[in-house]
């Protein structure tokens, strides 16, 4: 998922596919935020001026500030279209328990972890934003195989740094996309310090103290649930599997997007749509509306440099069907049985 700087330059509500990280070294990034010294930097030193943080690098510190951390957008429930099942259960399982610690202790303590999974394009990253919205939580999103690849040899500092600085700013949600990568039985075998990546990670889970009232929660998304193994299962005993949109959930999600898009599309159209787009996910259905919102301007053909901006025609019916013979479902079919399998059995037999 889009894990981490784009966070504040997306719309309120349907903040567009996920884009794929650039790659930046740390050290460049620096010397930009150097160039561009802004607000951030302030408040980046504001943060290394915590007792806190003062055994912590300073870069990793920026870092965090920089990339992983961002103040909630504000993002509803209806932003996030279908997935009630989900929704209510983290209602009450996070945002409830953010609201009224005081009500929320002993067996209805929240839990440390909570997991998402499901097929990728499908509102986890979303989610994870509209719930530290709903708790006015800080938002920390980070995928975890960047700690790996990106921030090579920083990862272990870089994941306890991370849980210092979501101290200083509670309520907080740490959102970490691809947990697989790091909590899977396989990262065991793999490098040295892939396997202390994963050591400080749980031991830092497990400091989380929801007896304290720290109301701190770590938000694992997963494609890949069957990977993980015993000791993140045992982390993440909350599990929800977010799926792919339902018809009237994809009827939402076309109507939101075409929302202050000049087009004819009524509520007929609407449903040919979503009946024609089974097995679409949320982020294809985004691709879908876009596709479909170049027709108008392809129709134009050379002369778009001359037309009136309201000599340009609305967007058609006609424009989707096009749209949807380029833009193919990703998901495959295998992979939704094996998650449907997964959430019958193991998941949720915890
Ligand atoms: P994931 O984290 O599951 O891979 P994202 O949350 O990054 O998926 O979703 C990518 C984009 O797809 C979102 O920014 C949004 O535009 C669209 N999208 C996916 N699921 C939904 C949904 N349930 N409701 C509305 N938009 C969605």
């Amino acid at each position: 998922s889009d894990k981490l700087s784009d966070n504040d330059s997306q719309p309120k509500s349907y903040p567009g596919p996920r884009k794929i990280p650039s790659f930046t070294a740390p050290i460049v990034k620096k010397a930009m935020e150097m160039d561009t010294a802004g607000g951030g930097k302030d408040e980046a030193q504001g943060l290394h001026a915590e007792p806190s943080l003062k055994n912590f690098d300073e870069h990793i510190i920026s870092l965090i500030e920089s990339e992983i951390m961002s103040v909630s957008t504000s993002i509803g429930w209806s932003d996030v279209a279908g997935l009630e099942g989900a929704k209510q259960s983290l209602r009450e399982i996070v945002v409830w328990p953010f609201q009224r610690p005081d009500l929320f202790k002993g067996l209805r303590a929240p839990p440390k972890g909570v997991l998402l999974f499901g097929p990728p394009g499908t509102g986890k990253t979303m989610i994870g934003r509209c719930v530290a919205s709903q708790c006015n939580a800080t938002f920390f999103n980070i995928s975890a195989s960047s700690l790996t690849s990106k921030w090579v040899g920083e990862g272990e500092k870089l994941v306890r740094a991370l849980f210092a600085v979501a101290r200083l700013k509670l309520p907080s949600i740490i959102f970490i996309d691809e947990i697989d990568s790091i909590l899977s039985a396989r990262s065991e075998t793999e490098h040295e310090s892939s396997r202390r990546i994963k050591t400080e990670f749980l031991v830092q889970i497990d400091g989380v103290a929801t007896s304290r009232d720290e109301r701190l929660l770590v938000l694992g998304a997963t494609n890949r649930p069957q990977e993980l193994d015993e000791a993140a299962r045992r982390r993440f005993a909350k599990r929800l599997y977010i799926a792919l949109p339902e018809k009237v959930a994809r009827v939402t999600i076309v109507r939101n997007l075409l929302h202050g898009n000049e087009h004819v599309i009524d509520e007929s159209g609407l449903d040919t749509i979503a009946e024609i787009t089974e097995g679409y996910s949320g982020a294809d259905m985004y691709q879908l509306c876009t596709e479909a919102a170049m027709g108008p301007v392809r129709d134009v053909n050379g002369a778009i440099l001359e037309i009136e901006k309201d000599e340009l025609r609305p967007i058609n019916l006609k424009d989707f069907m096009e749209a949807a013979e380029q833009v193919r479902p990703t998901v495959v079919q295998e992979d939704l049985l094996a998650y449907e399998k997964m959430t019958v059995q193991k998941l949720n037999s915890v």
